[in-house]
């Protein structure tokens, strides 16, 4: 049995990222840079108005200065429009700033007579409702960093630069294949001593929430040649995910049949609660988890393992779920010997472990929002201060 660490490394020094692919603006949310990206274009990209209102020289346009209106400068067009004391240009949000003016009073401060306008806020300064070229982002500034998950913001900041389409890592493509004789289908009659597959449906569904696409998705029954069959086929894609069938009873057929097709298996038994029988593997390009069969530890292991091996397959850097400090709320003890992951909920800063935690208890992990790892004899009283891993 190996550690958790030693685990993880060992996958993810076997995960080569899948080649960059290009891909257009609106198909790139979620898919992670393949490049450095610079900007071209400064934002804003030249001198505007951050209000309606109007263009002045700020020290000619005091409180009670009456000034004419000498033109309008509507924004989306540059009408050049220059400006000298005792004169206003009538300007709106977003307009560029007229040569001269070095100030917008907003409309809300002034009170318009005719061709004239009296201005009534107590103080304008050089640079007020002012937005200034370069003053958010300049030319030659990084702006997505290799590796980045390219999120609705990054796809604006993308966009604002004229960017169309974006260099990202290609889409692994993953089968999920689900074993056991007793389970069936849901919309299936059960019989006497039979489950529902719960596990196909939670892989498919956290494969793609990581970014996959689910392009097999098989059950097979525990027999040999069955299994052999459809990891064959399984192992075209560029990821297998297998539930059940890798712990050590007559009916756990995984390990052998991925012999039979010719894969090696790198590690089998991971330290860890739940997921104890987890397996790593490889075909040719093709990784293998194998995962076991209990739904919370199909979950964990996933999130644990599988996870960061496809992120890195697409070209992530950070590979971590996402965490958040907590308060404990009651005692925890560690096992004995593994990193015990503990399911709970997290609310206004505080962790409360919910539901049973054996690792068939789908009950409490579907009321879960965190999960706490808590380390091998650790003794974690009430009170204390956590770190907790995030989940959906
Ligand atoms: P296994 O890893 O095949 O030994 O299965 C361990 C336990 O998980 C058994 O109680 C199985 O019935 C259950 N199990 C296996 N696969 C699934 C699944 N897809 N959905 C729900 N429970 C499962
Ligand atoms: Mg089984």
């Amino acid at each position: 049995m190996i550690s958790e660490e030693k685990a993880r490394e060992k996958i993810l020094s076997a995960v080569a990222p899948l080649p960059a692919t290009e891909v257009s603006l609106g198909h790139a949310l979620d898919r992670f840079a393949a490049n450095d990206l610079f900007a071209t274009i400064p934002l804003p990209p030249f001198d505007n108005s951050a209000m309606d209102g109007y263009a002045v020289v700020a020290n000619s346009a005091g409180k009670n200065a009456r000034l004419k209106i000498a033109g309008e400068q509507p924004a989306g067009v540059s009408k050049n429009l220059s400006l000298s004391a005792g004169k206003t240009i009538r300007i709106f949000t977003g307009a560029p700033m007229p040569i001269g003016a070095d100030a917008v009073v907003m409309q809300e401060e002034t009170q318009r007579e005719g061709d004239f306008v009296l201005i009534q806020a107590e103080q304008i300064s050089v640079g007020d409702f002012v937005r200034k070229a370069g003053a958010d982002l300049a030319v030659g500034q990084q702006i997505v960093k290799r590796g980045d998950r390219l999120r609705p913001a990054t796809l604006g900041l993308l966009a604002s630069q004229g960017i169309e389409s974006v260099r990202v890592g290609a889409q692994p493509r993953v089968a999920i294949v689900t074993t056991g004789d007793e389970l069936a289908a849901p919309g299936q009659q059960l019989r006497s001593g039979e489950i529902f597959d719960s596990n196909g449906l939670m892989l498919a569904s956290l494969a793609a929430k990581t970014g996959m696409e689910v392009a097999m998705r098989r059950h097979c029954p525990d027999n040999f040649a069955t299994l052999c069959t459809t990891l064959r086929d399984a192992v075209h894609q560029d990821a297998v995910i297998i539930s059940g069938g890798v712990s050590v009873g007559e009916h756990d057929l995984v390990r052998e049949a991925l012999r039979e097709i010719g894969a090696e298996i790198d590690l089998w038994r991971v330290a860890v609660k739940p997921g104890k029988p987890f397996l790593f593997g490889k075909r040719d390009r093709c990784l293998i988890f194998g995962l076991p069969g209990n739904p919370v530890s199909t979950f964990v292991t996933f999130l644990v393992f599988v996870r960061p091996a496809l992120l890195q397959m697409m070209g992530a850097i950070d590979l971590s779920l996402p965490r958040a400090n907590a308060r404990l709320v009651h005692e925890i003890t560690g096992d004995e010997t593994r990193p015990h992951y503990f399911r709970g909920q997290l609310a206004d800063g505080a962790f409360t472990v919910i539901g049973r935690q054996e690792s068939h208890a789908i009950f409490g992990l579907a009321r879960a929002n965190a999960l706490l790892r808590v380390r091998p004899e650790a003794r974690l009283s009430a009170g204390s201060e956590v770190e907790v891993l995030l989940i959906d």
